[in-house]
């Protein structure tokens, strides 16, 4: 299940490191009513952080469950309609979303055709290999970041860091992971100077 962000298309030839996000307690509120435009709330500290993702050049990649469509809970349109309207809200503070996607499968769905086992539902990696490839990603720099054990375990299993992100907590841990990774590239400048 795929959604973009809209906007001008990406320059896929430049290889771009990415946090890969979880939704529900990473970046919104879950409310228990996750599935409800009107529910929808930023976290603290997630308008700068995804600001400085922004500006810091990285792609911004969100991996959700939502195995309440395969238990019947809401709609897949119901899920659209909601990660449409966090896309625009983070539009809307000028820092964007390049793409959220979302595995509605569960194997003790109700739902025909979701109920099922998926590699994409995390802890699987299906979703960030599939958009590693997708958007060209240098996994080699990106992290996965949520609130759950198998958030990080998802991570892992691509090939990724995986950090763990107390609700409120995302900012300080992104300012961590960009100001590691400029320390890592002028490390490697200064490294490769010696050779000659
Ligand atoms: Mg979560
Ligand atoms: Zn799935």
């Amino acid at each position: 299940m795929v959604q973009g962000g809209g906007g001008a298309p990406p320059d896929l030839a430049l290889r771009a490191p990415a946090f890969f996000l979880d939704r529900d307690n990473t970046l919104v509120r879950d409310s228990g009513y996750v599935h409800q435009p009107r529910y929808l709330e930023l976290l603290p500290g997630v308008e700068p952080a995804l600001l400085r993702m922004y500006r810091a050049g990285w792609r911004t990649l969100v991996v959700s469950n939502q195995a309440g469509v395969a238990r019947g809970h809401f709609a897949l349109a119901d899920a659209y309609a909601f990660n449409e309207a966090l896309a625009f809200e983070v539009e809307r503070i000028g820092a964007a979303i390049d793409e959220i996607r979302f595995c509605p499968h569960h194997i003790d769905g109700r739902i025909q055709g979701l109920r099922k086992e998926c590699n994409s539902r995390k802890p699987g990696p299906g979703m960030l290999l599939e958009m590693a490839r997708d958007w060209n990603i240098d996994m080699g720099r990106s992290v996965m970041i949520g609130d759950q054990a198998t958030d990080v375990q998802a991570g892992v299993a691509a090939g990724v860091r995986g950090i763990l992100v107390q609700p409120g907590e995302l900012d300080r841990i992104v300012c961590r992971v960009l100001s590691e990774d400029l320390q890592r590239k002028s490390y490697l400048k200064e490294v490769n100077r010696g050779i000659h």
